[in-house]
């Protein structure tokens, strides 16, 4: 007879991140986990390299450097930063700090699938609101909100639909939330939005004292396998993940890489420049070929192919040409797939696969 952890850790699926590898195929394109097209920043690389010679001394507990080179960058007191190993790491002290037995943490039916996994675990109560055209409802969030709620998690823009929610909707859910419920704003694709009206939340985490503002170094800047995410937060809620989390929770070489990512001259305009015109143009090539695509705010597209055996069938088609993308069935959503803007080769590939899928499957 093995230890029982607490039930409700086996209740809960592990989060299964997406593939890297097809049995028999050599060369990989791997779509399926919206990491940067580009590849780390070179300078992020020489940062990682020089740190190794000091691999035996611990990191500084407190990434000093690291959060006043995110505050300089951001406008933002690196005071009220706390750096994680990865966002993912937030997302879990916040629950463990704030949520648990006997509290309620809702969350959009598409929302970012760790906020679900994590709050089972810890015992929460996870509601799944419905959305309206795959995008979050607030008045619907807000009438699911009981006595026992104690976080709201917002993913904006959305992965995996890329829709945004616009500001003045973002205000209305923290207006319309107790002053005891934390309302995490999870911005992890900020970078790459192109819509005007957009803040990434740090407007109202300054205007409010239960806000929480997530970010990462996995998309944007290609240091997805650093693990490196950052939260902004009032005074008392830093103080709370300062005592959660571990005291070296983010490691010397993604300090070092998140530190020289940040300097990397233009890396986040070519960034977002890439993106944007190759988010316009898988949008406009799908749709043409009849597999219509959701505007999206992302790194990513979500691909429509109108029924779940059909998208099954056009995965596996992507596949026997080494195209790795994420099918949507766990989320679900099993008619689409979601597909992350890759370099100007790798979106050619899928657009080729795909044009070639419709002409043979109808
Ligand atoms: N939030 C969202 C919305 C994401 O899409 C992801 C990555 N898939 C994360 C958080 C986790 O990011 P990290 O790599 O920083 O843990």
């Amino acid at each position: 007879m093995t230890v029982a952890p607490r039930p409700s850790i086996l209740a809960v699926e592990p989060y299964v991140g997406g593939e890297s590898k097809l049995p028999g195929v050599n060369r990989i394109v791997k779509l399926s986990s919206n990491e940067g097209a580009f590849g780390p920043p070179p300078g992020a690389v020489a940062a990682i390299t020089k740190v190794a010679t000091e691999a035996h001394r611990y990191p500084d507990g407190g990434a000093t450097a690291l959060r006043e080179a995110i505050g300089a960058r951001h406008g933002l007191d690196p005071a009220r930063i706390v750096c994680g190993n990865g966002s993912d790491e937030l997302i879990a002290l916040l629950i463990m700090a704030y949520g648990g037995e006997g509290t309620e943490l809702i969350m959009s039916a598409y929302g970012f699938q760790m906020y679900e996994l994590t709050g089972l675990w810890a015992g929460c109560r996870v509601i799944k609101v419905p959305e309206r055209d795959l995008t979050a409802d607030v008045d619907a969030m807000l009438a699911a909100v009981g006595p026992r709620t104690k976080l709201v998690f917002l993913t904006n823009p959305n992965n995996p639909t890329g829709t945004l929610l616009p500001q003045s909707e973002v205000a209305r859910l923290r207006a319309g939330l107790r002053d005891d419920i934390l309302l995490a704003i999870d911005s992890a694709y900020a970078e790459y939005v192109t819509d005007p009206g957009y803040d990434a939340g740090a407007t109202i985490v300054d205007a409010t004292d239960n806000t929480v503002m997530l970010r990462t170094f996995s998309k944007i800047y290609g240091l997805g396998g650093m693990r490196l995410g950052w939260a902004y937060a009032s005074p008392a809620i830093v103080d709370v993940l300062g005592r959660v989390r571990g005291p070296f929770n983010v490691n010397a070489a993604a300090a070092a890489a998140g530190i020289a990512a940040l300097a990397e001259p233009g890396w986040v305009e070519r960034s977002v420049a890439h993106n944007t015109e190759w988010r316009r143009r898988m949008t406009e090539a799908l749709g043409a070929i009849g597999l219509p695509v959701r505007p999206s705010e992302g790194n990513f597209v979500l691909v429509d192919f109108r029924d779940g055996d059909r998208a099954a069938r056009a995965d596996a088609h992507l596949r026997s040409r080494g195209l790795i993308v994420r099918g949507m069935k766990g989320y679900g959503l099993p008619r689409y797939l979601r597909v992350t803007i890759g370099n100007a080769e790798e979106c050619e590939m899928v657009i080729e696969a795909l044009t070639d899928f419709v002409r043979t499957d109808g």
